[in-house]
């Protein structure tokens, strides 16, 4: 099998060496970049498979090197931003990343997070099937029906909306800000207490079905994600 090659994007030194020692020990394959225009030059010719990316990057800022590679290219972008830069973390998903860590983070968080990015990479595309399946749940976005192990499952027309932008997004962490977009075409703040409200009754609904598989994952403050089984 191919290694995995992944992109380190970070400019402190001690947080790369961590990384990449971390990498050669799990065998994956990676370039370095301490900059985002090494970023932006290494990412067009080498088309790595993962990139990590540090947002406090000594010359572009990393939600704009973000921008720049998602206009051309979907490889999977984790990024990689200190506690104080909350804003820029969701900003970030904003823009087209598809997970965070935050420093100080573990060796076990980063792999954890690279196996994530890399089974969304292995499972087939099916963004253009009209059937979704995951672990026992299953949606027919044709018929508009829902089901967890063989039995439907009814949900009112937000329910079934936010569950099908989760879907279409299996793996990757959904801002509020995007949920409500794609669901309402707004993205005012206290919406953000409806969502959780409409989350909360549409998870119930999932996990009555289902008690043993956690499907809908929150990350507090900034969004949802829909794990993949
Ligand atoms: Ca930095």
């Amino acid at each position: 099998m191919k290694k995995i090659n992944i992109l380190v994007v970070e400019d402190d030194v001690s947080v790369r060496n961590l990384i990449v020692t971390t990498l050669k020990l799990h065998e994956y394959k990676y370039e370095i970049a301490q900059t985002g225009k090494e970023a932006l030059m290494i990412v067009s010719s080498q088309s790595p498979d993962v990139i990590l990316l540090d947002l406090g990057l000594p010359d572009i800022d990393g939600c704009e090197v973000i921008s720049t590679i998602r206009s051309w290219s979907n490889v999977p972008i984790i990024v990689v931003s200190a506690r104080t830069e909350d804003n820029d973390k969701i900003e970030a998903l904003d823009r087209g990343a598809d997970d965070y860590l935050t420093k100080p983070f573990s060796v076990d968080e980063l792999l954890a997070r690279i196996r994530v990015v890399i089974r969304r990479l292995n499972t087939v595309d099916t963004s253009g099937s009209s059937l979704y399946q995951n672990g026992n749940l299953c949606v027919d976005f044709i018929a508009g029906t829902v089901t967890m192990c063989n039995e439907e499952i009814h949900l009112t027309p937000i329910e079934y909306k936010l569950l099908c932008v989760l879907c279409k997004n299996t793996g990757k962490v959904l801002t509020h800000k995007y949920i409500l977009k794609e669901v309402w075409g707004t993205a005012l703040e206290n919406d953000i207490a409806s969502l959780r409200v409409f989350m909360a009754t549409l998870r119930k609904k999932l996990e009555e079905k289902d008690p043993t598989t956690k499907y809908i994952q929150t990350h507090v403050g900034v969004g949802y994600r829909m794990i993949k089984h």
